[in-house]
């Protein structure tokens, strides 16, 4: 059996394109969504995330503003403009583009968001609104795996998933979102013992490790569903994913190719999370 490929890049131009329309008619009523990045330092992986985060909000009709700081800015400065974005009412959304500095404390910097305009959906509020399941903003990446399911037409009730890693952006409100679509969930990280013997009952797996091929064929029950979260380097140094992908391919049903799965599904469900602060901004 060969897997059917779940084409995160086709399903997020076309949510790009639902947002596009969305935002215009937006913009006709005299509100134009408009998101604020801030980067602070040179790191070259976060300072190419947040161009794409930037191109993505032009080419959907987003206005985007990217705030770039030097690594040596104070915590207390970034503080003072994330109050000043916060209280600007052209700016929906607010991304401080992680990781920062090590002099600033990551958990203070996301809480001064304003909870109205915490679009990556990582502040405490978010998360127990999300824990709650009261409306809120969803983090991005796990809010894209579910939409990335949901086209696959497979029903989650009653299915079992498994979500392997459990940080508080991906693993953990990976397993609440699932939970909320009525899956019995399984969550494994470092001190799982056996995680073949997990992952073999499942009919969905993320994967969200940041480790290459945690998960390989034999690992995998025929059919299932496989989300690979992960962004690796392969031994040329090219993209690859937590899932030994061509392995993998031949006992899944579905599964996200990296790249081309996940990763561009985060930035249209930030692009949506921007959209829907801007329209609760309607009267
Ligand atoms: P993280 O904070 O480092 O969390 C990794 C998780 O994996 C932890 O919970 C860890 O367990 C668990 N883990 C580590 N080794 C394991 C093993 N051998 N077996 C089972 N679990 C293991 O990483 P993250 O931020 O969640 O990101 C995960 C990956 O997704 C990374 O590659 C990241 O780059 C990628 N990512 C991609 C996107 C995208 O848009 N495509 C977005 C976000 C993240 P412990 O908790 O026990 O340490």
């Amino acid at each position: 059996m060969t897997a059917q490929l779940i084409n995160g890049t086709a399903l997020s131009q076309k949510i790009r394109s639902e947002v596009a329309a969305r935002a215009a008619a937006l913009t006709a009523k005299g509100v134009q969504p408009g998101l604020a990045v801030i980067l602070v330092g040179e790191d070259p992986a976060s300072s190419v995330y947040v161009r794409n985060k930037v191109k993505a909000c032009a080419e959907a009709g987003l206005h985007s503003v990217l705030e770039r700081y030097d690594a040596d800015l104070t915590e207390a400065a970034l503080l003072e403009r994330i109050q000043a974005l916060n209280s600007n009412p052209s700016i929906h959304g607010i991304l401080v583009q992680m990781p920062l500095p090590r002099h600033i404390n990551p958990q203070r910097v996301i809480e001064t968001i304003s909870t109205a305009k915490d679009v990556d959906g990582y502040s405490v509020q978010s998360a127990g609104d999300l824990m709650s399941g009261l409306p809120g903003f969803l983090p991005c990446t796990p809010y894209g795996c579910m939409k990335l399911i949901e086209s696959t037409c497979v029903d989650l009730r009653g299915k079992h998933a498994v979500v392997i890693g459990r940080s508080n952006t991906v693993g953990k409100p990976m397993a609440l979102l699932l939970l909320q679509a009525n899956a019995t969930v399984t969550v494994c990280h470092s001190a799982t013992v056996d995680l073949k013997s997990h992952t073999r009952q499942a009919d969905v797996i993320v994967a969200a490790v940041g480790r290459r091929d945690v998960l390989t064929a034999d690992m995998v029950k025929p059919g299932a569903v496989v989300i690979d979260v992960g962004m690796n380097r392969n031994d040329e140094g090219k993209l690859c994913g937590d899932v030994d992908f061509e392995g993998v391919k031949q006992v899944a049903g579905w599964i996200t190719p990296v790249p081309g799965g996940v990763g561009p599904m985060t930035i249209a469900m930030l692009l949506v999370n921007t959209l829907a602060s801007a329209e609760r901004t309607l009267p």
